[in-house]
């Protein structure tokens, strides 16, 4: 064992545990549902990405078994050597339908399509403008590239022209790229994409749009590009399928031009194993759902309703979300941290974020119902909340 990397490791370890951001780890004991077991106790889960429940859907687990028995639990390889299974290429032609765009590419993550996607078109004589509240692997992908990082006031479309415009005008760079998440996962908020293809089209940016939590959510389910109607304008729609999907992966849909490109030059596609058969068929189930009927996103967004104006009847600031994520902004640091361990003693997981995830001073519990929740789990969340927010003086 090295000594420096010891010593390294113990002074680190132990700042953060001082300044409470070592984030401890809580093992779920079985199904990521609206209730979820740990530590034995059954808790109504208000953390989870799953928003349409499917990662727990009956229908998908047989598909996935299904695919398993015919596949194998592996593909065995990355998918230039032999890891493209005939389902994959299935896969990606659904997606593409699913976006409304000539093609797509699915990678093994959300997080790993973003490294690979602007990193396989973005170079160093390039800038990318970048919202600043974009998500982590956005932010990798854009240092993976090398190109100029020009960070644009968040969803300010002001700064994001100016900054366009100088970036053009000083013929420093090649090609320009703006990037920005389609609902922002911390406050809810949507992407003003209609005046992002109004300002792209003006200074010839590439636009490059993560949709992660907006696919199965807005646009009746098929995402916020959908939404807007923009299919024709976005250049890079990207999502996840580890979130409304509910299983795991990610995905570049766009032209069939931009998608042979990215399956010889993004590098998770060329040099890490696809993803199981079980995941792909599953995915492909979930996509046949969202695409047949609204039934799953009308519940997410009732309860998304339902949830806010409780909270909000209670007194509770629930910042400015468009969506069905609901965070409750308690201020503090400590106090926020406080209030989702009270929480959480009460029966309801939902998890805060403090600093420096979100700016200091705005530490919130952020809550995210689905569709798997019924009136009575929300009540039963609403009146710990209320009991909690008084004792904490949060609420009067
Ligand atoms: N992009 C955004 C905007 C996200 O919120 C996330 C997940 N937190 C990712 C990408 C990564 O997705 P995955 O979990 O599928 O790797």
């Amino acid at each position: 064992m090295s000594k420096v990397l010891d010593a390294y490791l113990q002074e680190n370890l132990k700042e953060l545990r001082d300044q409470g951001l070592y984030n401890e780890i809580d093992p779920v004991e079985g199904p990521n549902g609206p209730i979820i077991k740990i530590k034995g106790k059954d808790l109504i889960n208000l953390s989870s990405n799953n928003y349409l429940g499917l990662a727990t859907d009956e229908d998908l687990k047989k598909l996935a078994i299904a695919a398993t028995q015919k596949y194998g639990v592996g593909a065995g390889a990355v998918r230039t050597i032999n890891g493209t299974l005939d389902i994959h290429l299935k896969l990606e032609q659904k997606l593409a339908e699913f976006k409304g765009t000539e093609a797509a590419i699915s990678y093994q993550s959300g997080f790993n399509c973003n490294m690979a996607a602007i990193s396989a078109v973005m170079t160093k004589q390039d800038a990318i403008l970048s919202d600043e509240l974009n998500h982590a692997s956005i932010i990798d992908g854009c240092r993976l590239s090398g190109a100029k990082i020009i960070r644009i006031n968040h969803q300010d479309m002001d700064d994001l022209r100016a900054k366009a415009k100088a970036a053009k005008e000083s013929g420093q760079y090649g090609k320009l790229m703006y990037i920005t998440d389609g609902v922002f996962s911390m406050d809810g908020d949507i992407a003003k994409l209609p005046e992002i293809v109004e300002i792209a089209k003006e200074f010839d940016l590439i636009t490059y749009v993560d949709d992660a939590h907006g696919s199965g959510v807005t646009g009746l389910g098929k995402g916020t590009v959908k939404h807007f109607g923009l299919e024709k304008e976005i250049d890079f729609q990207i999502g996840t399928l580890s979130k409304a999907i509910g299983v795991v992966g990610g995905y570049v849909a766009g032209t069939k031009n931009l998608i042979d490109w990215l399956k010889v030059r993004s590098r998770p596609f060329l040099f890490s194993t696809a993803l199981p058969a079980g995941d792909v068929a599953a995915i492909m189930g979930a996509l046949d759902k969202i695409m047949e009927s609204t039934e799953l996103h009308d519940k997410l967004w009732g309860n998304g309703r339902y949830l806010k104006d409780g909270l909000q009847k209670l007194g509770f600031d629930i910042g400015v979300s468009e969506t069905p994520i609901t965070p409750c902004i308690i201020g503090e640091e400590k106090l926020t941290q406080q209030f989702s361990a009270r929480l959480s003693e009460e029966g309801v997981y939902a998890k805060s974020i403090v600093f420096p995830t979100v700016a200091k001073g705005s530490g919130r519990v952020r809550n995210m119902p689905t569709a798997a929740h019924t009136k009575e789990m929300l009540d039963d969340a609403l009146a710990i909340y209320e009991k909690v927010g008084k004792e904490l003086g949060v609420i009067s």
